[in-house]
């Protein structure tokens, strides 16, 4: 059976939140004094492996881990491999994650060791000064050299940068030239407005549409063809040896191929960010009515 919306659209592919929480604080995403849920609103490893088997059933191929940050969530690696091993004898064909990169140097070997090929990292800058400022306290060093560990133990990276006015907007061409030189590919993302980050969102915008045609420039960019069973479109450039995506929820939205669901760390099944309305999926798994 394959999972299908009201407008015929296939999901086969799931995000799954393990927690509100996370070692960092980026502008655009949490507020510098965040209070993070207290963790019995958090589903447990078993609830997750539970939910993830009924998506299974209904086609869902690909999951991806996310947060707030997965890899601070305490033995996460065992949630990992769960997961993984239920590729042998179902329709899942991927699981994957998504992380700020922080702690990528002590978990790339286990992450590879339990069936995680291919990871997205999100780095917004590749100056020291400036990482400490987006993430409000964080050390680039450390990101650094999880990339380098990750590549070591052949996890394929995509590293995803979000695109800030006044920010990165001059950084940029720096950005793809140093992903271009250790070989890994790249997606610009467009800034989405949050909630409670305490941060002016009109101060943050910036149309991807402006960048690709800066970029595009200096690149001369022809599209590909590629799908990685996300909303990002993807070019080429004969001066580069690296894909490069460009996410632009905003100027140009991808709604009509969107192939995705996400639950959050509490159990809320939501079919878009764009949208309040949710399923609240731990009062099911805990009969709690
Ligand atoms: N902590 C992990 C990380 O940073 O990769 C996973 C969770 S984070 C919420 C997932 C992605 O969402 C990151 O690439 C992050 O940059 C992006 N993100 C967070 N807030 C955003 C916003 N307001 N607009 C666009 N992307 C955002
Ligand atoms: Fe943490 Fe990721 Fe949000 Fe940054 S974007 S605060 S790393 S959850």
């Amino acid at each position: 059976m394959q999972l299908a919306d009201q407008f015929d659209r296939k999901i086969n592919y799931l995000r799954v939140s393990v927690t509100d929480r996370c070692d960092l604080r980026c502008v655009y995403c949490m507020k510098e004094n965040m209070t993070f849920l207290p963790k019995k609103e958090i589903l447990s490893f078993e609830e997750i492996g539970r939910l993830c088997d009924n998506f299974i059933d209904l086609g869902i191929n690909k999951i991806r881990l996310t947060g707030g940050e997965p890899l601070v969530r305490k033995d996460i690696l065992k949630l990992i491999k769960l997961l993984n091993s239920k590729k042998k004898y179902t329709c899942l064909n991927e699981v994957t994650l998504t992380t700020n990169g922080t702690l990528l140097k002590i978990y790339a070997k286990d992450l590879k060791e339990n069936g995680i090929n291919r990871i997205n990292v999100s780095l917004d800058t590749i100056d020291e000064n400036k990482y400490n400022q987006i993430t409000r306290f964080g050390n680039l060093n450390n990101v650094m050299s999880g990339i380098n560990e990750a590549k070591k133990n052949n996890i394929k990276i995509k590293i995803n940068v979000v695109a800030i006015k006044n920010f990165n907007e001059k950084e940029l061409y720096s950005i793809i030239e140093w992903a271009n030189q250790i070989k890994v590919n790249l997606t610009f993302i467009e800034i989405m407005p949050m909630d409670d980050t305490d941060t002016e969102r009109h101060l943050q915008f910036l149309p991807l549409s402006k960048v690709y045609k800066e970029l595009n420039s200096k690149y001369n960019f022809y599209k590909i063809d590629k799908n990685t069973g996300g909303p990002s479109v993807y070019y080429r450039s004969d001066s580069l040896s690296i894909d490069i995506g460009f996410i632009t929820p905003i100027t140009n939205n991808f709604c009509s191929s969107c192939n995705r669901v996400r639950i959050t760390s509490t159990g809320k099944l939501f079919m878009c960010l764009g949208q309040n309305n949710y399923v609240d999926f731990r009062k099911i798994l805990r009969n709690d009515y």
